[in-house]
């Protein structure tokens, strides 16, 4: 490394002497760049406006500053410029005064003077560059060292290769600094990190030779330097290169002893060519680079394999619940919304039966490509669990996360199936979508939303798409349900809707509402009910939890026993059942079996502790088929009990819980034949 020329400042008042000095000088090296100054005060102002190498400076000049004061005035401003002292006169006081002041050398102007000049300046010069080289190659070894602790002690694959082309350009003092990773077998080469570029990342898939000269190092497997790239023979394929190389430099970058990429610098921002020097600090610094690299991509693919489903590639569940929860709060933070669109893949048990569960797994990796493919990049997909999906949609509202499931639901319906011997095999998916903040503002309420339209949309055939606040709106509002208008539909979809979304509050509910409507109509038969009492048993069957919508997940499903204050709020649901419903006409007759389903026999049950025949009938009947379905289910609180378990509790509670007669007709139509048709 050695500097473009040597810049001296002559002061000298005589314009003869200056004259044949400078003459002298140049003669001696023709590269030198020479300023005079006439007196000491001109002398400083030059030294303050640009560096100097070396300073003649003669003893006497006119004005009222002599060398030695220029001198002085020099140190006092802490300038470190080597000085050599000249005077026509040998007085040993003035020399003992100027050495003791500094200066590097004092000469007399004797009639050699001009050759003994040019001995000392030569000799400073060459004390002055060892310094200087010395200095450069004290910061250089600072500079790499700086770069290898910086490489190797970050574990971040992003942060590590944005130290490394930072430090490099400063490193070796060029423009631009770029690491290029090769894959071959895809046959791409990435910008993966670059410093000094106007553009963030190129990304070229293709033979590599269109890269020109950058690839070079890589073919090679050795250092290239290329002073004239518009000479190389494949220039002409970089067109974009062209404004931004002038020479190269470029190092093979191993990774595990096997080249994967280059680390290239460009443009040396002083010099116009690449030293040796150079690229054995390039080399080196690839060396610990390519450890580097390894390491922190080594430690990306773990940390990505501990968020991500091997099998399809998406999120996984943990990752999902961190993801939302992340989601909630910034979406709080800014005031914004987002929506959460939970999806199942319809009859898949089916599938998995009917062609074997690695064709299933084929299928779970198509749907997941499906959904990454109909989503912005800024969404987050999730395999939320068996053949369950879950998509964040940020910032994004109720009308465009309902677009983007019905996008999603139509291009896995129109998407064929690879499976063999069935060549247009295809399957749909239901989506239940919920949105922040309209339907929930909490982070498992949000999930439970949409889990209850995901319900929604499988009772309501599978293959669709159902928004929380389409379904339920009303009965979350606690509005008062116009309820009547369904009751001409004969299946009551609207009625099971709602009841399956209410089951769906707990996922110790699931088919509880249909359980207990089975069990109630076989019993209604066995009690030989006129239709409209039967018909009203239905109706109270399929609305009798209809109150716990209002009620928290949390506490729906609590492991253990409830305190007083959490057994009062669920026992506030018959009473929320009834304000839901009040108002429809038709279901006053029905009202009372929801109402007082959990009254008990000996008058201690809620909500309004009624005893006995105060009951209503029906209310005492569904409380026998409600609580008996229940024992055979599991809660959170306990464990399945069998049926003989279950008959014997029933049996044991008759007279206290339960009505004693209705217990005798239930447990007997229990142990007849004819209940295997329902159980
Ligand atoms: P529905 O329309 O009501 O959602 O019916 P379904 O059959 O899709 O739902 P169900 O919950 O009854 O069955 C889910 C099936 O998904 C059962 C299980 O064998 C299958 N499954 C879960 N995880 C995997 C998996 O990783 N690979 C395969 N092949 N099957 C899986
Ligand atoms: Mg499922
Ligand atoms: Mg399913």
């Amino acid at each position: 490394m050695s500097r473009p020329s040597k810049r001296i400042l002559l002061v000298e008042d005589n314009v003869d002497q200056l004259e044949l000095c400078i003459s002298a000088l140049k003669e001696h090296d023709p590269d030198m760049e020479i300023k005079s100054a006439g007196d000491g005060s001109s002398a400083l102002t030059l030294l303050g406006e640009s560096p100097f190498d070396l300073v003649i400076l003669d003893y006497s000049l006119p004005g009222s500053i002599n060398g030695l004061e220029v001198l002085q005035q020099m140190n006092e401003m802490e300038m470190t410029v080597p000085v050599i002292m000249a005077t026509g006169q040998g007085d040993e006081r003035i020399a003992v005064q100027a050495m003791k002041a500094g200066v590097q050398d004092y000469l007399v102007k004797s009639r050699d003077y001009h050759d003994i000049l040019i001995h000392a300046i030569e000799r400073e010069i060459t004390q002055c560059q060892l310094r200087w080289d010395l200095e450069e190659a004290h910061l250089r070894t600072r500079c790499l060292y700086d770069i290898l602790l910086s490489v190797t002690k970050e574990q971040k694959l992003e942060v590590m290769s944005e130290r490394l082309v930072k430090g490099v350009c400063k490193l070796l003092g060029v423009e631009r600094c770029v690491v290029i990773l090769i894959n071959i077998e895809k046959n791409e080469a990435v910008f993966s990190k670059q410093y000094g570029f106007h553009v963030d990342a190129y990304r070229f898939q293709g033979p590599l030779d269109a890269l020109g000269c950058l690839m070079d190092a890589y073919v090679g497997q050795n250092p290239v330097v290329v002073d004239e790239p518009q000479k190389h023979p494949l220039w002409h394929k970089t067109p974009w290169l062209h404004a931004l190389m002038r020479e190269m430099l470029s190092v093979p970058l191993a990774m595990k002893g096997e080249i994967t990429g280059v680390l290239t610098v460009m443009n040396k921002v002083k010099e116009r060519s690449f030293s040796t020097e150079d690229i054995n600090l390039l080399s080196t610094v690839a060396v610990h680079g390519g450890v580097a690299f390894d390491n922190a991509k080594f430690l990306e693919k773990i940390e990505k394999q501990a968020i991500t489903d091997s099998l399809t590639d998406l999120y996984n569940h943990l990752e999902f619940h961190k993801r939302i929860g992340e989601e909630l709060e910034r979406t709080r933070r800014y005031g914004k919304m987002f929506s959460l669109l939970m999806l199942d893949i319809d009859h898949f048990k089916l599938m998995n039966d009917t062609f074997g569960h690695p064709v299933g797994d084929g299928v779970l990796k198509e749907t997941a490509k499906v959904i990454r493919k109909c989503i912005r990049t800024c969404d987050l997909a999730f395999r939320y669990g068996g053949e369950e999906f879950a998509v964040i949609l940020p910032e994004t509202g109720l009308k465009s996360a309902k677009l983007t499931a019905e996008r999603i639901r139509k291009e896995i319906a129109w998407t064929p199936l690879d499976i063999p011997e069935d060549d247009c095999k295809r399957i749909t998916i239901s989506i239940g979508v919920s949105t922040y903040p309209q339907d929930a503002d909490q982070r498992e309420d949000l999930i439970s939303a949409a889990d209850q339209a995901l319900y929604a949309a499988k009772r309501d055939g599978r293959d669709n798409v159902k928004l929380y606040s389409e379904v339920l709106k009303k009965v979350i509002n606690k509005e008062p349900i116009a309820l009547d208008e369904y009751l001409s539909d004969p299946e009551m979809k609207t009625l099971r809707d709602i009841a399956s979304v209410v089951d769906a509050k707990s996922p110790y509910m699931a088919g509880h509402t249909e359980g207990v409507l089975r069990y109630a109509m076989f019993f209604a038969e066995s009690l030989n009910l006129q239709d409209i009492e039967k018909k009203n048993l239905e109706f109270a069957s399929l609305l009798h939890n209809i109150g716990t919508v209002s009620l928290p997940s949390k506490l729906l499903n609590k492991p253990g026993p409830l305190t007083p204050e959490e057994r009062k709020v669920i026992h506030s649901h018959p009473g929320v059942a009834q304000l839901l419903i009040k108002q429809s006409e038709q279901f006053q007759q029905v009202l009372p079996a929801i109402l007082y389903h959990h009254e008990r026999y000996d008058g201690k049950g809620y909500p309004n502790g009624l005893k006995g025949e105060e009951i209503p009938y029906l209310a005492r009947m569904l409380c026998i088929v409600d609580s008996y379905f229940a024992m055979i289910s599991v809660r959170s609180y306990r464990p399945r009990m069998t049926k003989a378990e279950a008959i014997e509790e029933l049996r044991q509670n008759a007279g206290s819980q339960f009505d004693p007669e209705m217990v005798k007709a239930f447990t007997a139509l229990l142990e007849s034949e004819d209940v295997s048709s329902i159980e």
